[in-house]
């Protein structure tokens, strides 16, 4: 079994499927793809609350863009991320606003799509390809080069490069990489933090803790 499946196997294990994204729509999940840029889950929540009148890209196009960086200003960066959900619906309208219609475009394509949007880096577009488009990518993040770099493994310096050589490695399995990423972001708050907190890790006997 490859590392990259062990590691993946045993926080499945330990902290169980994560059921993510959290979204009751498709679109839902890419405004929170764009809201959580910088900031944390919590700070999100109240945002889409705010905007759930109007969460449906024809009724967010037609707000102005300041009424909408009043209603996400908790998740900071308020004025920048209420242009950046304006580009991704001035994106999504030549698909009519239907993810449907994006369902057969082939992934590299949708994300070469998705990173010329205004404010969308390469952790936007795969999170957005993972939940709201079904591709199985995996999300090269800060936590996920953390965790890998301090269990040993050698990770490519660009975000691109590293995503590749996860995929190269991994089962292609959309539910598994839906998982691994929650999986890895909650292992980054629980136990691989900052200062991480080895002793009771579920990884503790496979890690060799370089830097810690
Ligand atoms: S043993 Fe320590 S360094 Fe390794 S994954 Fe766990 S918390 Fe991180």
């Amino acid at each position: 079994m490859q590392t990259y499946e062990i590691i993946y196997k045993k926080l499945l294990h330990y902290y169980g499927p994560q059921g993510w994204w959290p979204a009751e729509s498709i679109f839902e999940i890419m405004v929170g793809a764009i809201l959580v840029q910088r900031t944390n889950w919590n700070n999100v929540v109240k945002a889409i609350q705010n905007l759930s009148p109007v969460l449906n890209p024809e009724k967010l196009a037609s707000m102005p863009t300041e009424k909408v960086a009043i209603a996400i200003r908790s998740s900071g960066f308020y004025n920048q991320k209420a242009k950046r959900l304006k580009a991704l619906l001035h994106w999504y309208k030549n698909y009519d606003y239907h993810h449907k219609k994006l369902q057969y475009k082939e992934t590299e394509q949708l994300r070469a799509e998705l990173l010329g949007i205004y404010g969308i880096g390469e952790e936007t577009a795969n999170v957005m390809l993972l939940y709201a488009f079904n591709r199985p990518v995996f999300v090269a993040d800060a936590y996920a080069r953390r965790i890998f770099k301090r269990f040993g493994l050698d990770m490519p310096t660009s975000d691109q490069s590293f995503r590749v050589e996860v995929e190269s490695n991994f089962p292609t399995n959309l539910q598994a990489y839906q998982e691994f990423h929650a999986l890895i972001v909650e292992h980054a708050k629980v136990y691989c933090k900052v200062k991480p907190l080895c002793r009771s890790c579920p990884l503790f006997n496979n890690c060799k803790r370089v830097g810690v």
